[in-house]
C-alpha cells in the first residue's frame, strides 16, 4: 500500500496508464546516407500528421470545434514547405540527423516568432515547439501520452500534471489520477474535484513503483493507493466504494433544501467553477449560485487569447444558466501554478509571489479591458458580480475600479447595455489586505476570502509543496484570527463576506466559519451537499459562545480537537 494525500474524494479501481518522463537530449550525429535520412524525416512527418488528425477528430467529436482548431494549426505547420524544406536543407548541408536538424530549425523559428511584438506570432512559436517535439518523439520511437484520446478506462499515473493536462482529460476514460507532486490546493487538485474524479498526490518515486497496466485502487478519501491487490482487498474496497456511494445518497436528499443551521441561521452555499461546462455539476448539486468563476481556465488549454466576443458568450452562458442566482466572476488570475504558454511569460524564481493576477492585468491593460468589457456586457443577462483577485494594496483596487469605470462610460456612450448596479468585490487572499480589510471594505461591495493563498502567504508555505504540507494548516491560529478580523471588518462596514478557497468546504472548519459569521461558502460542486447536510446538524449560536476561547488557543491541533468535541464531528 502506498500512502499519499487524498486530494479528491471517492474510490476507484482500474488499470494504470503511466505518463512517462522523457528527458531527451538530442545528439547532433553525422550521417552518411542523405536520402535515407530524408526518408526517415518524411516518415516521421506522416506519422505525426496521422496522430494530429486523430486527436483533432476526437477533440471535435468530444469537446468542440474551437478546441479542435488547435490541431489544424499543428497540421498546417507540418505542411508548410518553409519549415520542412529548411529541415531537409539542414540535413543535406550539414550532414546531420533529422532530430538535430528539426531542433535547430524549429529553435530558429521559435526565436523569430517570440521576438515579434504580436501575441498571434508568439502563439505560433508555441505551436512550432509542440509540433517539432511530436516529430522528434516519433523519430526516436517514444510513445506520447495523450490524455484526450484514451480508449479504455484508466487511472493516470504521473510525476506531475499541469492544470491543462487535467483539463484535457477524457472524463469518460480517466477515472482517477495519482501524482508525485502537488498539494491539496494546487489547481490540478481543484480541477480533479471539479471533474469529480478521485485523486491522490504526494507519493515519492511513483514511477518506480507503478507500471502500465498494473491494477490499482485509489482511495481519494484516505490518500491510499494499492497496487495489484489480491481478490480479498478488491472485495473490501468494492464494499467501501458502495458505502461511500450510499453516504452520497444521504447528502443528495439536501439538493433542493435551503442551507440553514439547526438553530435557523441561513447562509449561502455556492459553487466554484472554471468553465461554463461545469454548470451541469453545479446545478446537480443544488448550488445557490456561483461564488467563484476562475476565468483564467478560459485562457488555458488553447493557443491564443480568447476574444471579447468569446468571453462574452462564456460569461453570458453561465449567468443565463444560473437564472437569477448570483454569479461571482473573477478577473483572470494567471500566474502562480496557472501557466498560459502562449503568453510566453518569463520563468520566475517565486511565481506565487510574482507577476500574477491583478498585477499582470494592471500592467497588460489590453487583456484586462477586453475582459471587463465582456463581463459588463454579460451583466445585462443575469445576476453577475465582478471580483478582483490578489489585491495587496489600496492603489490596485482603486486603479482596477477606475479602469472599470472608464469602460462603463464607453459602453454607455455606445448605447451598450449593462447592469448599472453591478456589485464589485475583491478577494482577500494576501495578509496585507486582510490586515487592512477595514479600509478595503469601504471600496467594495463584498469580500471573498481566498484561503488557499491566504494560508500560504500567512504561514509562508507553498500551497503545492507536499514536503511541507503539514505546515499548510487552515487551523493555524494566525490564519483563524485573520479570517475573523476580515469578517468583523466587512460586517462593520455593512458588506457581505464569503470564502472561496478550499477551506470553505473543510467539514471541521465550517463550524468555526459559521460562528464567525461568514455569509457565503463557495466550494467545488462535489462538496456542496455534504456541507449543506453538516450545516443542518449544527447549532451556530452554541459554537459562537466558544469562539473567544477558540481564538485564544495556541495550536491548530488543539483547535481541531476542541471543535470536533463540541460538534461531535468525526475526523
Ligand atoms: C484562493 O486563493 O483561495 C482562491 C480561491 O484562488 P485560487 O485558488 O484560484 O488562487
Ligand atoms: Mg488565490
Amino acid at each position: 500500500m502506498l500512502s499519499g494525500i487524498g486530494i479528491s474524494p471517492g474510490i476507484v479501481l482500474a488499470k494504470a496508464k503511466v505518463k512517462k518522463e522523457h528527458n531527451i537530449e538530442i545528439i547532433r550525429e553525422s550521417i552518411k546516407d542523405i536520402n535515407a535520412e530524408i526518408d526517415r524525416f518524411h516518415e516521421a512527418i506522416e506519422c505525426s500528421k496521422k496522430q494530429i488528425k486523430e486527436v483533432r477528430d476526437k477533440t471535435l467529436a468530444e469537446i468542440g470545434e474551437k478546441e479542435a482548431r488547435i490541431f489544424d494549426a499543428h497540421e498546417l505547420i507540418l505542411e508548410d514547405v518553409t519549415f520542412t524544406d529548411q529541415v531537409i536543407n539542414k540535413i543535406k548541408d550539414c550532414l546531420i540527423n533529422s532530430e538535430s536538424a528539426i531542433k535547430e530549425v524549429s529553435n530558429n523559428f521559435i526565436a523569430i516568432f517570440n521576438n515579434m511584438d504580436d501575441a498571434y506570432m508568439k502563439e505560433k512559436a508555441s505551436d512550432i515547439k509542440d509540433v517539432s517535439e511530436r516529430v522528434i518523439y516519433n523519430l526516436l520511437g517514444i510513445e506520447q501520452c495523450d490524455f484526450n484520446s484514451m480508449t479504455e478506462e484508466v487511472i493516470v499515473v504521473s510525476k506531475d500534471l499541469t492544470p491543462s493536462d487535467t483539463a484535457s482529460f477524457n472524463k469518460d476514460k480517466v477515472l482517477g489520477f495519482i501524482t508525485e507532486f502537488g498539494g491539496k490546493t494546487s489547481h490540478t487538485a481543484i480541477l480533479a474535484r471539479t471533474l469529480e474524479i478521485p485523486a491522490v498526490t504526494g507519493i515519492n518515486d511513483l514511477l518506480q513503483k507503478i507500471e502500465d497496466d498494473d491494477f490499482l485502487i485509489i482511495d481519494g478519501n484516505s490518500g491510499q493507493v494499492i497496487v495489484n491487490p489480491d481478490n480479498e482487498v478488491i472485495k473490501e474496497y468494492e464494499k467501501k466504494k458502495s458505502e461511500y456511494e450510499k453516504q452520497l445518497l444521504v447528502y443528495k436528499k439536501y439538493k433542493d433544501k435551503k442551507t440553514i443551521s439547526k438553530d435557523g441561521i441561513n447562509v449561502e452555499l455556492v459553487a466554484n467553477i472554471g468553465m461554463p461546462s461545469d454548470i451541469k455539476g453545479v446545478l446537480n448539486n443544488g448550488a445557490e449560485g456561483i461564488g467563484l468563476f476562475r476565468t483564467e481556465f478560459l485562457f488555458m488549454d488553447r493557443d491564443r487569447l480568447p476574444t471579447e466576443e468569446e468571453q462574452f458568450q462564456a460569461y453570458k452562458e453561465v449567468v443565463q444558466k444560473m437564472g437569477d442566482k448570483p454569479v461571482v466572476i473573477r478577473t483572470i488570475d494567471i500566474g502562480g501554478d496557472k501557466e498560459v504558454p502562449y503568453l510566453c511569460l518569463p520563468a520566475e524564481m517565486n511565481p506565487f509571489l510574482g507577476y500574477r493576477a491583478i498585477r499582470m492585468c494592471l500592467d497588460r491593460q489590453d487583456m484586462f479591458r477586453t475582459q471587463l468589457r465582456a463581463l459588463l456586457r454579460a451583466s445585462n443577462y443575469g445576476n453577475l458580480k465582478i471580483m478582483f483577485p490578489m489585491i495587496s494594496n489600496i492603489d490596485e483596487i482603486q486603479e482596477a475600479k477606475k479602469i472599470l469605470e472608464e469602460i462603463r462610460v464607453d459602453l454607455r456612450n455606445n448605447g451598450i447595455l449593462f447592469n448599472e448596479n453591478i456589485e464589485i468585490g475583491m478577494m482577500i487572499e494576501i495578509p496585507s489586505a486582510a490586515i487592512m480589510s477595514d479600509i478595503f471594505a469601504k471600496e467594495v461591495d463584498f469580500f471573498s476570502i481566498g484561503s488557499n493563498d491566504l494560508i500560504q502567504y500567512t504561514v509562508a508555505v507553498d500551497r503545492g509543496n507536499d514536503k511541507i504540507a503539514s505546515l499548510y494548516d487552515e487551523f493555524n491560529p494566525a490564519v483563524l484570527r485573520l479570517i475573523n478580523t476580515i469578517i468583523e471588518n466587512a460586517h462593520n462596514e455593512g458588506i457581505w463576506v464569503g470564502m472561496c478557497g478550499e477551506a470553505a468546504s473543510n467539514t471541521e472548519l465550517i463550524p468555526i466559519l459559521l460562528a464567525m459569521g461568514l455569509d457565503e461558502f463557495s466550494m467545488n460542486a462535489s462538496s456542496l451537499l455534504q456541507a449543506r447536510y453538516l450545516i443542518s446538524q449544527l447549532s451556530v449560536n452554541d459554537i459562537k459562545q466558544e469562539l473567544p476561547q477558540i481564538l485564544q488557543m495556541q495550536k491548530g491541533k488543539q483547535i481541531q480537537k476542541y471543535i470536533s468535541k463540541i460538534t461531535n464531528i468525526r475526523k
